[in-house]
C-alpha cells in the first residue's frame, strides 16, 4: 500500500501528498458508499446555520432521534433571546409515518406558538419526512396566515445531498425571511452584514467591537446572536463580509444578485488573517478613515498580543499538528496560524473544502503534507499517526479518534467555550495549543503502550 492509499479504492482520488505524484485532489463530491464521511446530514447542515437565530421556534419534523442536535452540541451566544435553545420535535412514529405527518405537524407549530408567543418558526424535514412526501410548505404557509408569523419550511430532507445541501436548504430559508428593499436604499447604507459567524464563544461581538472602533455599524451577522428582525432588514446594507464561505456564499451571491450588495471574504483566523481582513474591509467601504482607523486597531493589538504568542512559539518549536475542519477557508488560516505559533502542518482536511480551496492549501503547506477531502475515521487515524502529529484540530466527531491516539485535541467548532476569533482568539488559541499538546497526561497515555 502507497503512503496515502486509502483503505478503500475508490478514495485514492481525495487524498494526496504534497510534493509527491498528485498535486489536486477530487472535492465537492459525494461520500464514497462504504466510508463512514465525517460530514454530518443535510439537516444538520441546515440546523448548523440557522439554529443561533435566537427569538425562533426551532421545530424539527422526524423522529426524535433527528432532534439530538440540538444547542447543547452546537452551541452559540446571545445577548437576548435564550427560546433557540430549546429542541422542539414532531416526534414522528410510525402511524405517522403510514398516515401522513402533516396533521401533527400544524398542531404542534399552533401550540409551540400559543406558549412560547415567537414570530418566526423554521421547521426542519427530515429524511423520514422526505419518504413520506409531506408538504412541509404548505403546512407552513397556512400557519404563517393562521398566526399572522412567519413560519419557514427547511428543504433538508437527508436524500437531497450532503452536508452542503444543508447549508444551501438554510440559505434559502433565510432568503425567504429577507424583506426586500430597493437596491439604491442597500447601497446608500453605511453598515455591513457580517455573514458565517455563528457567535460559538462570543465571536461575532469580537468583530463588532473591531468594525465599532473603524466607525462601521453591523447590520446583521448570520446568524450568530441574530434575531427575526435583524434578519429582516438584511438587505439594507452596503456590504456582505463572508467569515464561513462553505456556508455562505450562496447567500452572499444571492444577496448581490437580489439587491446589488457585493461582498468580500474574510477570516479572522489568526494575526496575519485578522490584519489582512479588517484591512480589506476599510478599503471595501471606501479605504480613508476608515483604513486610518483599522491601522491604529492592527498596530495596537498586535503589539499586545504578539510578546504572548511568541512565549508559546518557543514551548511549542518541533510540534507537528492535524487539521480536519468543515470548510476551506478555515483550513487555510489554521495552517497561516500554526505557523505564527511555530507549529508545522502535517495533515490537512476539510469537509467541504472547493478546488480553489484546496490548491490554496496545497501551496501554503510543506513537502510531505498530507491533504484529503472528506475523510473518514480510519484514515484520520492512519495519517495522524504515520505523520507524527502532536494535535489533531476539528470538531465533536474527531475528538475521540485524537483522544484514542493519545493525541492531544482542539475543538475548533461547536463544543468550544472560548472565542478563537481576532487578537484575543489567537491568544486564547496560542494558550490552548500550548496547555493541550505540552500537557503532562500525553507521557502516560504513551507509557500504556495502546494495551
Ligand atoms: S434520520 Fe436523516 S435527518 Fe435525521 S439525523 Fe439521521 S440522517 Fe439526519
Amino acid at each position: 500500500m502507497s503512503e496515502t492509499a486509502a483503505a478503500i479504492n475508490e478514495r485514492d482520488d481525495f487524498i494526496a501528498t504534497k510534493g509527491r505524484r498528485k498535486n489536486t485532489i477530487k472535492c465537492d463530491a459525494d461520500s464514497i458508499a462504504g466510508c463512514v464521511s465525517q460530514r454530518a446530514c443535510v439537516y444538520c447542515g441546515a440546523r448548523v446555520v440557522l439554529n443561533p437565530v435566537t427569538d425562533a421556534i426551532h421545530l424539527v419534523h422526524g423522529p426524535i432521534g433527528c432532534a439530538n442536535y440540538t444547542w447543547d452540541i452546537r452551541g452559540s451566544l446571545s445577548s437576548g433571546s435564550e427560546l433557540y435553545r430549546n429542541s422542539f420535535s414532531t416526534d414522528l412514529r410510525e402511524q405517522d409515518v403510514i398516515f401522513g405527518g402533516e396533521k401533527k405537524l400544524a398542531r404542534i407549530i399552533d401550540e409551540l406558538v400559543a406558549q412560547y408567543k415567537s414570530k418566526l418558526v423554521f421547521v426542519y424535514s427530515t429524511c423520514i419526512v422526505g419518504v413520506i412526501g409531506d408538504d412541509l410548505s404548505a403546512v407552513c404557509k397556512a400557519a404563517a396566515s393562521r398566526h399572522n408569523i412567519e413560519v419557514i419550511p427547511v428543504e433538508s430532507s437527508g436524500f437531497i445531498g450532503n452536508k452542503s445541501a444543508g447549508y444551501r436548504a438554510a440559505c434559502e430559508a433565510l432568503l425567504k425571511l429577507i424583506d426586500p428593499v430597493d437596491r439604491r436604499e442597500a447601497a446608500a447604507s453605511r453598515k455591513i452584514n457580517y455573514l458565517g459567524d455563528f457567535n460559538l464563544a462570543g465571536e461575532a461581538w469580537i468583530i463588532k467591537n473591531y468594525l465599532a472602533q473603524m466607525g462601521i455599524e453591523v447590520n446583521t451577522v448570520f446568524t450568530g446572536d441574530s434575531t427575526s428582525a435583524t434578519i429582516k432588514g438584511a438587505a439594507k446594507a452596503s456590504l456582505n463580509i463572508v467569515q464561513c464561505a462553505g456556508s455562505m456564499n450562496y447567500l452572499a451571491g444571492k444577496l448581490q444578485e437580489l439587491y446589488g450588495i457585493p461582498y468580500t471574504q474574510v477570516s479572522f483566523v489568526g494575526v496575519e488573517d485578522t490584519a489582512k481582513s479588517l484591512r480589506d474591509i476599510a478599503d471595501a467601504m471606501g479605504g480613508g478613515e476608515y483604513r486610518a482607523r483599522a491601522e491604529v486597531l492592527i498596530r495596537r493589538e498586535t503589539d499586545r498580543v504578539m510578546p504572548v504568542i511568541n512565549k508559546y512559539r518557543e514551548k511549542l518549536a518541533g510540534k507537528r499538528a492535524a487539521v480536519y475542519v468543515g470548510g476551506g477557508f478555515k483550513a487555510i488560516s489554521l495552517i497561516k496560524q500554526f505557523r505564527e505559533i511555530g507549529i508545522e502542518v502535517c495533515m490537512i482536511g476539510t469537509q467541504t473544502g472547493r478546488r480553489e480551496e484546496y490548491e490554496i492549501i496545497h501551496d501554503l503547506v510543506t513537502d510531505g503534507t498530507v491533504i484529503l477531502d472528506d475523510a473518514n475515521p480510519a484514515e484520520l487515524e492512519r495519517f495522524m499517526t504515520s505523520q507524527g502529529a502532536h494535535l489533531l484540530v476539528g470538531g465533536v466527531k474527531e475528538r475521540p479518534l485524537a483522544y484514542k491516539l493519545g493525541i492531544a485535541f482542539i475543538d475548533h467548532n461547536h463544543d468550544r467555550k472560548h472565542p478563537l476569533s481576532g487578537y484575543d482568539g489567537a491568544i486564547n488559541f496560542a494558550k490552548e495549543v500550548y496547555s493541550t499538546v505540552c500537557s503532562p497526561v500525553w507521557k502516560y497515555t504513551a507509557s500504556l503502550g495502546g494495551d
